[in-house]
């Protein structure tokens, strides 16, 4: 190399060696290509996702050891990480749906998946019937001949009702129509759709997979090759991909995903429990409460219920804006499943684009309040949501 120019060995970095060990961590590959010597191996990497690392939005090691990761958990054979939950859920929906296809969906859904519902129909002319999540009879009575997807949520925004996945995913199955559930809330540790009967499971990664608030990312695992294969090639034409850094970054959380979701279930189940007794609170919405809608369900379904719950304020809409205002630990802010207890207001926020009579219709009311509850020590969690609630 010393032949040749400084400007000419600035440009060729040496590559670090690995004599005889090998990283405890995933190595960050951030390159956006690779370096071939023999130019049919690099053809071939071109067409599979399985061939060598060609170029980044088609693959790249640090993305493909979160892929294999999140696929491992889920008991899927393969995965495709996308920038973001979005990402993901977009590239199997259009990677799927063709004009003049219908699809079937729960409601309630999280907001952007109904956008992009909407956005399908109007430009694609893909119809839709919306069924309850839990409705096994309504969705079978909603197949039609065209129907190729039915979409599902584990577990819903905010008001968390959790979706027969074994009775829908039956009824996809006999069908021949591809089950998507999105298992955002739930987390592999709580649930595995694809046990379930589901043909894809998507994620925001950037909730409780990640868990630390500090990057976006989706991914989609998939429990059959050819769909696999499909997707991962519609997936990185549509250019989703995931970044190598957020995929490092991502996996560095996952590894203590199991120990932050007992947490976040544990204080989850305390503050929820303490709420419902206090006088100034008129309902909590939890799974793991009896008396919420899809308690029964979801004892059969999940060993655990998750961090999310969401509770109505007596006063209504004017106690909502004082607790969400008076809080000192819990964060005002959207998303979850990071460390950090959050809060928002559904009705001026999260879904501030529903109607009043979807609002009423979902269950969310002016004085509903949605906590992503955090790691944080449940005692000092109490404390702030006591002060928070005498004001
Ligand atoms: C956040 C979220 C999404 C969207 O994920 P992004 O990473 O924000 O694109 C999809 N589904 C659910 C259930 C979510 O909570």
């Amino acid at each position: 190399m010393s032949s040749l120019h400084p400007d000419t060995r600035a440009v060729h970095l040496p590559q670090p060696p690995l004599n005889g060990s090998t990283p405890i961590a995933v190595p960050l590959y951030q390159t956006s290509g690779f370096v071939f010597d023999d130019p049919a191996v690099f053809a071939d990497g071109m067409g599979r996702p399985d061939g060598a690392f060609v170029y980044g939005r088609l693959s790249n090691p640090t993305v493909r050891a979160l892929e294999e990761a999140v696929a491992d958990l889920e008991g899927g054979v393969a995965a495709v990480a996308a920038g973001s939950g979005m990402g993901a859920i977009n590239s199997v929906l259009f990677g799927l749906l063709q004009p003049g296809d219908h699809l079937i969906a729960q409601r309630p859904l999280y907001g952007g998946t109904a956008a992009s519902i909407a956005d399908l129909g109007a430009r694609f002319g893909v119809s839709v019937t919306y069924v309850d999540q839990d409705d096994p009879v309504a969705a079978r009575e909603a197949l039609r001949p065209e129907t190729k997807l039915l979409y599902l949520e584990t577990i819903a925004n905010p008001m968390t009702q959790v979706a027969d996945l074994p009775g829908m995913c039956a009824v996809a199955r006999e069908a021949g129509v591809v089950a998507v559930v999105d298992n955002t809330f739930a987390s592999p540790i709580l649930c595995r759709p694809l046990e379930h009967g589901a043909d894809i499971v998507v994620h925001s990664t950037t909730k409780y997979l990640s868990g630390h608030s500090d990057v976006l990312g989706g991914i989609a695992v998939f429990a059959d090759d050819a769909l696999y294969r499909r997707l991962w090639a519609y997936s990185t034409k549509l250019g989703a991909t995931l970044d190598p850094f957020a995929a490092w970054l991502t996996l560095r959380g996952m590894q203590t995903l199991p120990l932050r979701m007992a947490r976040h279930c544990e204080n989850t189940r305390i503050l929820a429990t303490r709420l419902a007794e206090h006088p100034a609170v008129d309902a909590v919405h939890w799974p793991g409460m009896p008396g919420h809608p899809s308690y029964e369900l979801a004892a059969k379904l999940l060993p655990d219920f998750g961090g999310v719950f969401s509770f109505d304020l007596t006063g209504g809409r004017a106690s909502g804006e004082r607790f969400m205002s008076s809080v000192r630990l819990a964060l005002l802010a959207p998303s979850l499943g990071g460390v950090e207890t959050l809060i928002l207001h559904p009705a001026t926020t999260s879904h501030r684009s529903l109607t009043a009579a979807e609002l009423e219709s979902s269950g969310i009311g002016e004085g509903t309040v949605r906590v992503a509850v955090g790691i944080e020590h449940p005692e000092d969690l109490w404390a702030d949501f006591v002060q928070a609630l005498e004001h």
